[in-house]
């Protein structure tokens, strides 16, 4: 019976996992008026559970929120006023555009349905769409068009992992994921590199967990400056996949240096306010940071504050940073962007470039981990949601 029953649950995941996603769209704005376009396939206008009519290619519809419903109008008619209305593609090649008006924002293209529900205040948009499609604009928001497949491969196992460990977060609100950098950025469908797409499906259901069979924390940044940051240096629990690794691979790109100024008096009352009172007996020549290799704390005698702190407090790049003293200024010369913890995604662009297969990827910036399909993962390893 107990197995019949683990057995039961585990095949309920399998089908959650097939189902579309839905994602919160405009997640930092209140939304209040927006068009919606039909941008190709066709729709049907479901206004609370009711095909009031159907939306072909060029289609627009108009949406604003007053006294706490949705009222829709379309070039010709009015529809009323409704609490909750989708728009449900009739082929899985449906396409459609959002714009905001009020708040006025960019438009984007999205795939699959869209529903809109009617809140106090707002409307909230949902994108209700294949979970692939899904992980294709998050790869794009977040990556770039640029890069090659096996880093678009280790990318999406990422994302992917990211998603489904996080899939209840915004439950409350009545979708899974959000489309800001709270959940992972996802401006709408993958349009630049159908390699993208490509490479999502070519790693279908590839996910990395750690020896106890739990989804990773699937992190990533940037440029690592040429080595990454331990997890326990920034964060108060210690994960043990994410050490630090010397990371060749992220020198020499875009993000491998930054330069800063900041005013030697500054930089002196800044260490004062925060607890170094030793700042005032010891030499000026040793208040400078340095780091050959990253450090958890700036030290001075017995006063010590974390790195992260300082590149928070001075809105640094990253918190990998080496100063040098120019008069009464102090130069900073910095090392990638980011926080520096899991994988370097400009490390990982050039391990693509130089023929590394995205599991040598995974496998360089994460330690011990599995890569595997998470339908093969323990029930009790995934969030018990319904998509
Ligand atoms: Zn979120």
């Amino acid at each position: 019976m107990r197995i019949l029953i683990v057995l039961f649950i585990a095949f309920q995941l399998f089908e959650a996992g097939a189902q579309p996603v839905q994602v919160g769209l405009y997640q930092d704005q209140l939304v209040n008026s927006a068009v919606v376009y039909s941008s190709s396939g066709s729709f049907l206008l479901v206004a609370e559970g009711v095909v009031v009519s159907r939306l072909g290619e060029g289609d627009i519809l108009y949406l604003t929120h007053e006294e706490g419903r949705v009222k829709v109008l379309d070039s010709e008619r009015d529809f009323g006023y409704f609490q909750t209305i989708e728009l449900r593609g009739i082929s899985s090649e449906c396409v459609f555009r959002v714009r905001p008006i009020q708040p006025e924002q960019e438009s984007r293209m999205y795939d699959d349905n869209l529903i809109v529900k009617a809140e106090d205040r707002f409307m909230t948009l949902i994108n209700e769409v294949d979970f692939d499609k899904y992980l294709a604009g998050v790869v794009e928001s977040e990556a770039g068009p640029n890069a090659d497949k096996e880093f678009y491969k280790a990318q999406s196992i990422l994302c992917r992992t990211f998603a489904i460990k996080n899939l209840d977060r915004h439950k409350s609100e009545g979708f899974s994921l959000c489309d800001g950098t709270h959940c992972q950025a996802y401006k709408g469908k993958s349009v630049y590199n159908p390699e993208i797409l490509e490479a999502i499906l070519e790693t279908s259901g590839m996910v990395l967990a750690d020896y106890n069979y739990k989804l990773i924390t699937a992190v990533y940044h940037s440029n690592s400056g040429g080595q990454t940051q331990r997890a326990s240096d920034v964060w108060l629990t210690d994960t043990e996949y994410l050490q630090s690794v010397i990371d060749p691979y992220s020198l020499h790109q875009s993000n491998a240096k930054w330069r800063d100024t900041i005013s030697f008096g500054d930089w002196k009352s800044y260490l004062l306010k925060n607890g170094m009172k030793s700042v005032i007996k010891i030499p000026d020549e040793i208040i400078y940071v340095e780091q050959m290799r990253r450090k958890k704390y700036f030290i001075l005698d017995k006063d010590s504050i974390r790195m992260t702190k300082i590149r928070e407090d001075w809105g640094f790049r990253s918190s990998f940073f080496d100063m040098f003293p120019d008069g009464d200024s102090i130069l900073i010369w910095g090392k990638g962007y980011g926080h520096g913890i899991g994988m370097s995604q400009e490390g990982a662009m050039k391990m693509a470039r130089d023929d590394f297969a995205y599991q040598d990827i995974l496998q360089f910036y994460f330690h011990e981990v599995r890569l595997m399909d998470y339908r093969d993962l323990p029930a009790s390893s995934l969030p018990l949601v319904k998509f």
